[in-house]
């Protein structure tokens, strides 16, 4: 964990090299919102959350383990981590217990809560009773053991940015100005998309349960927040996502949109995702009371809209 820390403050204090005027690139933009799609939507919202964590679909084995490795290169915990924290916040959304509930503090449900000491996620116990499923897959366990999904995403970086040196001694007619295009590159694929990604991310946490409107009654106070839906391709539809946990689709209306699944969806057009599951929300959830405040008093695990951990 500290090193895990140590790695969130470094990366931040790197993001203001990336406005120098040595280095601020307007392609950066672009190699934002695409390094998003295939790091963030890709990794973090189908490999750790809908795949992992809900098992929302099925892909070949390697796309799996792909989706997986896009998700660690987002430098957001361990698969086994994360999802072990997304399954308890499902379980006790908005109420004690909540690993990361906003509802008094943005700031906690935003990002104070990684930082902040929870014992539950060091024990073994609170892993064979939220991800048995997976304690048995090689693979997660050793990105797990030793914070290796640190070192993968140490090799990711130096990768990515052996690439783009190479690229620029490849394209720039000289020396200074293919370092110039490599640092670039290096602060914007990785730095830069990297802080981007956990914002966004963890701006499901906290914006989506603060503001946005309902569509269903869950017990919590999950909401539908198109702000965070479109920077995040999808996952901001999550008072949706609370009501209906395992369905692949966030998006339950016409408009709205969910990148993530319509990606899906064309894998499974051509035989690359199946067992898809369908969005079925549970008659009282989808007949509640829509404006109902969640309160900590009273809610229980069994109540309304509580999914036991899957
Ligand atoms: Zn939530
Ligand atoms: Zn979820």
């Amino acid at each position: 964990m500290f090193w895990f820390l140590a790695a969130i403050v470094s990366v931040h204090l790197l993001v203001p090299l990336a406005f120098l005027p040595y280095t601020f690139v307007w392609w950066g933009l672009p190699v934002l919102v695409i390094g998003n799609f295939i790091f963030g939507s890709l990794g973090i919202n189908l490999g750790y959350h809908r795949m992992l964590t809900h098992s929302a679909a099925k892909f070949p084995k390697p796309l799996e383990r792909l989706w997986v490795l896009f998700g660690v290169c987002c430098m957001e915990g361990s698969p086994l981590w994360w999802v072990c924290t997304h399954r308890i916040h499902h379980q006790h959304s908005d109420e004690e217990g909540d690993p990361h509930s906003p509802k008094d503090h943005f700031y906690w449900g935003h990002m104070e809560w990684i930082y902040t000491a929870d014992d539950r996620r060091q024990k073994l116990d609170t892993y064979a009773r939220y991800v048995p499923d997976l304690m048995g897959d090689k693979f997660l366990r050793w990105l797990h053991r030793g914070e290796k999904w640190l070192l993968v995403w140490l090799a990711h970086a130096v990768a990515l940015t052996g690439l783009g040196f190479g690229a620029g001694f490849l394209f720039c007619d000289t020396a200074d100005a293919a370092v110039q295009f490599g640092v670039q590159w290096f602060l914007w694929a990785v730095i830069v998309r990297t802080v981007y990604v956990w914002h966004i991310t963890w701006l499901v946490n906290s914006a989506s349960h603060r503001w946005g409107y309902r569509n269903y009654g869950t017990n919590d106070g999950s909401r539908n927040n198109w702000f965070v839906a479109l920077l995040t391709n999808g996952e901001g539809w999550h008072n949706n996502h609370h009501a209906a946990p395992r369905a692949c689709s966030q998006g339950h209306r016409w408009w709205e949109v969910d990148l993530t699944f319509t990606f899906v969806r064309a894998l499974q057009l051509v035989g690359l995702a199946w067992n898809v599951a369908a969005v079925k929300v549970p008659k009282h959830i989808a007949e509640g009371a829509k404006e109902s405040v969640p309160s900590s008093e009273g809610a229980t695990s069994e109540g309304q809209g509580r999914q036991p951990p899957e």
